[in-house]
């Protein structure tokens, strides 16, 4: 920066000293300090992204045409959102199952990020991550994949906090907004009451000569769920989505993780064109043939047109949730545009990373700090279950940040906690935060020993409350989980009339009938529930321990496979220390 500058490097650093900040030559210089120096000198500084500017370039050389031709209708992309509890899981499973043939693919359906359904001969395409808070972690990085928002207030609670977050977010997205009045069936149910306090802040309802369509409905019974449809399908009509079907395929990245038999797996939502089996793709610093796809019902495919939601299989690396997807004239240029982007993106995070100032603090110390005066540093290595949880809630932690509370993200990454991350966050202060992840037992004990700070969500409202009443002192009792034991998968039995058993050995401590457990999938957690049946050889049993094996049921989850880790666990209120 110095010789841009016609400066030398000396000068930087005395400049900055005067200003009261310490920095050596070979420091990187936080944007502020560019900003600063520059003003000093009367220098114009535009500071940008590393790659933002190629990534233009990037986009010609992929010769993607954005511009509309051979338009056909599309389905429209949904998107439900809400306050907490009040009813988006349910629904987006009632609308899911009721659209299964019985019997089909076993009945289960797959988790891939998205599905589709079908109303009156005409399809309309889910997000199945609820909540706005993935919705805007998306838009920031510029990508818009809803077409409508289901905004679910359930009739018995009305407007709450995240009701009213979620319609600014849909606003500021400029995305129609079809409010779904939830849980009819309850005894408090008022939906008239829900569409006054609609109308206070300004989404004024058909009712009181708005144009906001309101449909009262039930997740629990199936009531209204018929009408909340074809009301979208109305909507989606009035706003002439369309899209051409003929073309490479450009779309986004949903969702992505990686899995241990099949490597990369991506969720991508087709935006237009076909994508289809054996054509290069490129998304974002990703790239790979296209190996295989699949429908929501684990269907294979051959190919997929606009708002179709798939998951592809053939990517060399795991892409990033709202990453952009182009299928690319040629393997060469799928190649090149991936590397160059790669390049970015770690200097990006290389840029992103560097400096920071002075130690970090605990999440329970953090108010210490903040009430001595001092400016507090709350340093996270932050785990998620998918990039897209990911990229959510480290979009949710930044908003947290104050004048005096300042966050920084030691390390940010997709999978279980390992130990590695445990000597990370001990040797930064930082306090470990885990979102549908376990550690594993190598990173327990190393936590124990090390004493960090490891906490675990699978509510993102919860993990951002805590972080926020945290930063004000306000940290509620914690519950500790003790883990009481961990069995390994080792062969599954399909039995008539009984389910799934899981073969299993324990690996250390003990499984008990009835316990509480935990499914693990490379740290991952996959299923919560407790275990119905325990067996050792033929007799039911209450208890087995270490070394022993034993026949695990578990009440109604099937999606067993090999290799998974049962963890049962019981758990404990303990005291915070003021
Ligand atoms: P989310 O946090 O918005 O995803 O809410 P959930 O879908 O998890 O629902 C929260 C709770 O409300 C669950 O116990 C649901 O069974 C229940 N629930 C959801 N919809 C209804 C409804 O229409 N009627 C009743 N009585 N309960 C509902």
């Amino acid at each position: 920066m110095a010789a841009r500058l016609n400066r030398s490097a000396a000068d930087i650093v005395r400049f900055l000293l005067q200003q009261g900040e310490m920095v050596t030559a070979t420091q990187s210089l936080s944007d502020d300090m560019i900003e600063l120096f520059a003003a000093e000198l009367g220098a114009d500084v535009r500071i940008t992204e590393p790659g933002a500017e190629q990534e233009e370039e990037l986009l010609r050389a992929l010769e993607v045409d954005l511009a509309e031709d051979g338009a056909q209708i599309r389905p429209p992309v949904v998107t439900v959102m809400g306050h907490v509890d009040h009813g988006k899981t349910l629904l987006l499973d009632r609308i899911r199952s009721s659209n299964v043939v019985e019997g089909e693919a076993g009945g289960i359906t797959q988790h891939i990020g998205a599905y589709q359904t079908t109303r009156s001969d005409h399809r309309i395409t889910f997000i199945d991550t609820p909540g706005h808070e993935a919705f805007t972690a998306m838009r920031a990085r510029g990508a818009q994949a809803t077409d409508v928002v289901v905004l679910v207030v359930a009739a018995d609670d009305g407007v709450m906090p995240q009701t009213a977050e979620a319609i600014d977010h849909a606003q500021a997205a400029d995305v129609p907004i079809i409010v779904a009045i939830n849980k009819m069936d309850r005894p408090g149910a008022d939906a008239d009451r829900v569409r006054a306090q609609l109308a206070e802040r300004g989404l004024v309802p058909e009712s009181y000569g708005g144009e906001v369509i309101t449909v009262p409905m039930s997740a629990m019974t199936g009531e209204g769920i018929d009408e909340l449809l074809d009301q979208i399908l109305l909507v989606a009509e009035l706003e002439e989505l369309t899209a051409p079907a003929s073309g490479r395929a450009v779309g986004i990245v949903l969702e992505a993780h990686l899995d241990r038999g099949r490597g990369p797996v991506a969720t991508v939502l087709v935006e237009r064109g076909t994508l289809r089996i054996g054509e290069p793709m490129v998304a974002g610093a990703a790239w790979g043939r296209v190996r295989a796809m699949t429908d929501d019902r684990g269907a294979p495919l051959s190919e997929a047109g606009p708002s179709m939601p798939v998951e592809v299989l053939g990517l060399g690396e795991v892409a990033r949730s709202g990453d952009l997807f182009v299928v690319a004239p040629d393997e060469k240029t799928a190649g090149k545009v991936a590397e160059t982007r790669e390049h970015w993106q770690r200097q990006a995070s290389l840029a992103g990373t560097a400096g920071g100032s002075g130690g970090g603090a605990r999440l329970e110390d953090i108010f210490k700090q903040v009430q001595a005066g001092e400016t507090a540093t709350l340093n996270l290595v932050l785990k998620a279950d998918v990039h897209g949880s990911l990229e959510a809630v480290t979009d949710s932690l930044r908003k947290l940040e104050r004048e005096d509370v300042k966050l920084s993200f030691v390390s940010r990454g997709v999978g279980g906690i390992n130990e590695n991350d445990v000597q990370l966050a001990a040797a930064s202060e930082a306090t470990i935060i885990g979102f549908n992840v376990r550690p594993d037992r190598n990173a327990r004990q190393t936590a124990e020993t090390e004493d960090v700070e490891v906490r675990l969500y699978e509510i993102i409202y919860d993990l951002i409350s805590d972080v926020q009443n945290a930063m004000v002192g306000l940290l509620e009792p914690e519950f500790e989980e003790i883990v009481a034991g961990e069995a390994q998968v080792r062969q599954v039995f399909r039995i008539s009339g009984v389910g799934p058993v899981a073969g299993c050995v324990v690996e250390h401590g003990n499984v008990r009938s009835g316990a509480k457990v935990r499914f693990l999938r490379d740290g991952t957690i996959i299923w919560k529930g407790s275990i119905s049946s325990l067996r050792h050889f033929q007799d039911d049993v209450a208890e087995v321990s270490a070394g022993m094996e034993c026949g695990i049921g578990l009440s109604d989850f099937s999606d067993l496979k090999e290799g998974d880790v049962i963890e049962t666990y019981t758990e404990r209120e303990i005291a915070r220390v003021a």
